[in-house]
């Protein structure tokens, strides 16, 4: 088994080679945000149409949309946001540095998570009191437990000075707006129950203690999927969701079967049949990467109940109304790429060197092809080289570079994980043909120019 990169590993090739940089880096930064390089647009872009694709493009009941970040407040009310969405935060009294006290009482070895109520993790920590230090400065002197409620507020729309009575939020997942949208998309398509809703978008949490880099930011993005259901099917479909979605990632996205396993959520909450999460071998551990849940009829009961409209759904064959149930699948786009990174980070000898590659499944490489003159000073090279690089750029993403000698122009490419290079030399202006290296062996082939789309293809 390879082995697993550590974070600094990552964190430094994600920086080096623009894939990842701090928000707002020449002010400090600004803790719990990233944005994305060069690369790492391309990456996520490249997550995203995987998850699209064997979503909604090859599952014939279920359509995309894509839901405002604003909604009515009321809407979070009704979710059960406003009063219930929080985590339990525990202060140090010597530093003032918050923390999630479920975390800090899973790092002392006992169990605890953000469904208990304040009492009882109050009790848990008391327990474990004595093995939990502040991760900042060490010392053990902590305030009682509170809760925290994450949703960001904002004031769109509200032009009074104390706006903060009556805020809007920042939506703390994409789900909500599939909900309200349910009754729309029945009626302006051809969806019958079951049938799936799906949408990608970013989402914003006051995290406490937003760390392991990308794994948990305040502003993220999510992929949802929400299937709805007759109410006596919902355990069938799940089943078929969790299988679908393992699957997704070994054979879709390409991640060993030893990188990924299912985790049994230990708590429900009072509505939910069943949550499992898909946890991924991060360089700090298994962590979670995505829930598969069995909602029930919660979701679109608290919206009927709420906005008094009926969303019942009313099946055309035998005429019997009902509110279907939620079977959902939720991911984030930065923990998939976090994961990919993981995934495919490598190490090895070339040619007496050692290199790092990222070995990148095609359709998620940034870059498909790298074009290289042999010399950046021989104009008939490099005119060759910008022909064939306009030649492919029409069928697939590619580079041009001539930068430096050819061996570290190859090291870069290895380190953005661009499965091809291809190199025009002095022959290519004799034989019409190029050389394509292969990323992962190293290996170099003759192509003849005529053929180059076609092969690379291939
Ligand atoms: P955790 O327990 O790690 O906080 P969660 O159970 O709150 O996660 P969900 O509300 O189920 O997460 O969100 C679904 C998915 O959205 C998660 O599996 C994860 O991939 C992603 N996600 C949630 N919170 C964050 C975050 N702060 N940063 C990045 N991704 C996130």
């Amino acid at each position: 088994m390879k082995k697993t990169p550590t974070i600094d590993e990552i964190v430094a090739i994600a920086k080096r080679r623009g894939f990842v940089y701090p928000n707002s880096e020449i002010y400090g930064g600004f803790i719990g945000l990233y944005d994305y390089g060069p690369y790492g647009a391309e990456l996520a872009k490249n997550i995203r149409s995987a998850w699209w694709r064997s979503m909604v493009q090859l599952e014939d009941n279920i359509v995309g949309l894509d839901s405002s970040i604003f909604t009515r407040p009321e809407v979070w009310v009704a979710s059960g946001h406003v009063g219930g969405f929080s985590d339990p935060v525990v202060e140090c009294r010597e530093c003032n540095t918050r923390s999630r006290a479920d975390h800090l009482i899973e790092e002392a070895g006992g169990f605890a998570d953000e469904k208990m109520t304040v009492e009882e993790i109050n009790q848990v920590f008391d327990t474990y009191r004595e093995k939990i230090a502040c991760p900042k400065c060490g010392k053990k002197n902590f305030s009682e437990i509170k809760n925290f409620n994450l949703l960001v507020k904002a004031n769109l729309g509200n032009f009074t000075e104390d706006w903060s009575k009556e805020p809007v939020y920042l939506r703390g997942e994409t789900c909500q707006g599939i909900y309200l949208n349910f009754k729309n998309v029945l009626d302006t398509t051809r969806v019958k129950v079951p049938f799936g809703i799906a949408q990608i978008g970013k989402a914003f949490r006051n995290e406490i203690a937003p760390r392991q880099y990308i794994f948990r930011k305040r502003e993220f993005e999510q992929m949802e999927m929400q299937m709805f259901v007759e109410p006596d099917r919902e355990m069938e479909v799940y089943e078929v969701w969790r299988e679908k979605r393992m699957k997704y990632y070994i054979e879709s996205l390409g991640f060993s079967k030893e990188n990924i396993q299912w985790h049994q959520h230990e708590n429900l909450v009072f509505y939910a049949k069943a949550a499992w999460d898909i946890e991924y071998r991060f360089p700090f551990g298994f962590k979670e990467l995505e829930g598969v849940h069995a909602r029930g009829d919660y979701d679109l009961t608290q919206h009927q109940k709420h906005s008094g409209v009926s969303l019942k759904y009313r099946d055309p064959t035998s005429g019997v109304e009902y509110v279907p149930h939620i079977v959902e699948t939720s991911v984030g786009v930065d923990r998939t790429f976090l994961a990919v990174l993981t995934e495919f980070y490598d190490t090895d000898e070339l040619g007496g060197d050692i290199r790092t590659v990222l070995r990148f499944p095609y359709h998620l490489a940034p870059i498909k092809v790298a074009v290289f003159p042999l010399l950046k000073n021989k104009p008939e090279l490099v005119a060759k080289a910008r022909e064939i690089f306009d030649l492919l750029k029409v069928e697939m993403h590619c580079e041009f570079d001539d930068n430096g000698n050819i061996g570290k122009r190859y090291r870069r490419q290895d380190e953005i994980g661009t499965p091809y290079c291809v190199t025009v030399d002095f022959e290519t202006l004799e034989d019409v043909a190029v050389t394509v290296r292969e990323r992962d062996s190293g290996e170099q082939k003759r192509i003849p120019i005529s053929e180059l789309v076609h092969t690379l293809r291939a």
